[in-house]
């Protein structure tokens, strides 16, 4: 039982919300990594963290051996301390708190995306509970990929001439997503990604995995604002006298009352 006053039925329906970045590391808003709170099913996270559905091994330069981190602040407690984005690129970079709980809450939420649209729970190809998410690994970046017989994503890291660290590529929410899609398929339709499969079977693979991943960054509303409101100064820099609502309306945006150019002020 748990040590708070919580009914079992509570803890089953419930859930937390979690900081993550909207879309990667370099996408900012007003000079701080852009990010959006994502709402998972609530679970007790052992030290890893390590939930019911996934493991998540953090290790980082210099670290051969990934550091178990806590993100529930108690055992045997419903408290989550959740952890806002570092303001800077460099301490993001070097922050693996934060990369564990971006990354956790991504796998969550795509999982439960799946499980609650199919209505039932689905399980891993390889039968194993979990699926082990290693977040800063010692291999070449491109070799970043789900692996189905080890039930595991490994992620890599790169240089990147707009950062002195190197780049977790699992701070990439489409990337998580991808890689975690690849995972429900293939334990939903294994033979999809099996040697002899087709092409088409292999495309089918990679077409939903792309399109559920593209769709993720799409989901959260700061990304779409921040993408609207680029797409507003470009509109205003290129055409700046140009009302937004013509030819049915002649006044300037500031002047005009219409929606449409309220929208867009
Ligand atoms: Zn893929």
């Amino acid at each position: 039982m748990p040590a708070v006053g919580f009914p079992m039925a509570d803890f089953a329906t419930s859930r937390r919300m979690m900081t993550a970045l909207a879309e990667g590391p370099f996408t900012q808003l007003e000079g701080e990594p852009l990010t959006t709170s994502l709402s998972v099913p609530w679970e007790r996270l052992l030290p890893g963290p390590v939930g019911s559905r996934f493991s998540t091994d953090v290790g980082g330069p210099g670290r051969p051996r990934a550091r178990p981190l806590v993100l529930d602040t108690e055992f045997e407690s419903v408290s989550y301390d959740d952890v806002g984005c570092p303001s800077g690129l460099e301490d993001l970079l070097g922050d693996r708190r934060f990369l564990a709980q971006h990354a956790y809450a991504i796998a969550a939420s795509t999982l439960d995306l799946f499980e609650s649209t199919m209505g039932r729970r689905l399980g891993w190809k390889a039968r194993g509970h979990r699926l082990a998410l290693k977040l800063y690994e010692p291999i070449p970046f491109d070799e970043t990929g789900y692996d189905g017989q080890r039930c595991e994503i490994r992620f890599g890291h790169r240089k990147d001439p707009r950062a002195r660290r190197h780049v977790p590529l699992a701070l990439y929410r489409d990337l998580i997503t991808h890689e975690v899609t690849h995972a429900i398929i293939d334990g939903y339709r294994p033979h999809l990604a099996d040697p002899d499969g087709t092409l088409d079977e292999h495309a089918i693979h990679e077409a939903v995995a792309d399109v559920v991943a593209m769709l993720s960054v799409f989901s959260s509303t700061e990304r779409v604002a921040e993408q609207l409101n680029a797409a507003q100064a470009t509109a205003e820099e290129e055409s700046p006298t140009t009302p937004w609502c013509r030819p049915a309306c002649s006044e300037s945006p500031t002047a005009c009352s219409h929606v449409r150019h309220f929208a867009v002020r």
